[in-house]
């Protein structure tokens, strides 16, 4: 039996529990009964059993070493990281006015997520040149982290799981046996990965590729980043920082648009040796974070093109760093259909066949393209354009 997913996973990112409120937002007596954080462990727990469903044994899991704090400071600020620490040995709680809460195992939980982002890198990058169909790094990560600043949690994501294991990718000191020149980071999460910008902005060794709804600015300290075309990187990042907001509604024509027109040319562009993915599967529709309906098939075909071009680029090296998905069926459907385009196997549900239950919208298609129209008329500009 053949290896097909290397799942990067510890029990001990379950123990991680925002506070419970109304929905995200604090608990207030309006709301009659407090409900479980939208980052609810179910989230995960089923992304599991889908996986051990649908691959069995060609899935495996491995458990990952937790980030060393050398880790951390190459993203994060050491005296955010104390912050963290000691906030999370009081106790935790919700930060500030923000819908961001941590409990007492959040900083365990999320150096061992950071660790399983890390872990996946260096297999993605040992497993280069041997494009044989070798198992995909896969970091089950939770708490996410695209969101977390160098100096801020923000977004339910406390340390940055994917710019973590960019950095660590490209340390000579790493955790592969060779180290890369060049990463590209393609977040598909519905949200802006304005943590991972930051800590890039302005440097061209890392390319940043989002698609995202355009929620803008949500926090005028906490999240300043818009996620519009117009950041668009500085100084020596000028044009490695390519934002791609995406209407109400965008769907699965609109994601592969969003690959054929922005994510497939400025890879090819870019050349890098390795491809992180800061795979959040919350553009699926009923989503109550985001605002898109991209159905299990549209992640099929994101799996697939993503795998495609990590073959075309980078000699295959290629690991999906697990983000947001909030509805916690359907991110299962949506995660098994990456691993189905990724794997180029269709899986056959006991019940549900290949299809997806939450498939029931259709999308706004000449919006989309006005949109993508205007964003790759903008990004021209990108070196990895020319
Ligand atoms: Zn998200």
């Amino acid at each position: 039996m053949t290896t097909d997913i290397t799942v990067y996973w510890d029990d001990r990112m379950l123990d991680h529990e925002p506070p419970k409120g109304a929905f995200k937002f604090p608990d207030t007596p309006i709301v009659a009964v407090p409900e479980v954080h939208p980052d609810r462990r179910e989230r995960v727990e089923n992304i599991r059993a889908m996986l051990d469903h649908a691959f069995g044994d060609r899935s495996e899991t491995v458990s990952p070493e937790s980030a060393s704090r050398a880790a951390l400071e190459r993203v994060h600020d050491p005296e955010y990281l104390d912050w963290l620490i000691e906030f999370c040995a009081d106790g935790g709680g919700r930060i500030d006015d923000t819908t961001t809460g941590l409990n007492e195992h959040t900083y365990d939980a999320a150096r061992v997520s950071a660790g399983a982002a890390i872990a996946a890198a260096g297999h993605a990058l040992d497993e280069v040149g041997r494009n044989d169909g070798s198992a995909l790094p896969y970091a089950l990560c939770r708490p996410s982290g695209h969101h977390a600043q160098p100096g801020y949690a923000d977004g339910f994501c406390y340390l940055n799981n994917v710019a973590l294991a960019a950095e660590a990718a490209l340390a000579s000191d790493g955790p592969a046996d060779v180290s890369a020149d060049r990463v590209a980071i393609v977040d598909w999460d519905v949200h802006h990965g304005n943590g991972t910008q930051e800590a890039f902005y302005d440097r061209d060794d890392v390319l940043f590729v989002s698609a995202h709804n355009d929620h803008g600015s949500w926090h005028p300290e906490y999240h300043s980043q818009e996620g519009s075309i117009d950041e668009f990187g500085e100084g020596d990042g000028r044009g490695y920082t390519l934002n791609v907001p995406l209407p109400p509604g965008t769907g699965n024509r609109g994601y592969e648009a969003f690959f054929e027109r922005i994510v497939e040319p400025a890879i090819a562009g870019y050349d890098p040796d390795l491809i992180l993915v800061s795979a959040g599967q919350d553009a699926g529709p009923s989503d109550m974070n985001g605002r898109n309906i991209v159905t299990r098939e549209g992640f099929r075909e994101m799996g697939a093109r993503i795998q495609r071009l990590a073959n075309e680029t980078a000699d295959g090296a290629l690991a999906l760093i697990q983000e947001g998905g909030y509805q916690p069926s359907h991110l299962s459907f949506a995660t098994l259909g990456v691993f189905e385009g990724v794997l180029g196997q269709t899986v056959e549900l006991d019940g549900y066949g290949t299809g997806d239950p939450f498939e029931f919208l259709d999308e706004p298609t000449e919006l989309v393209d006005e949109w993508l129209d205007d964003a790759v008329d903008h990004h021209r500009k990108s070196p990895v354009f020319n």
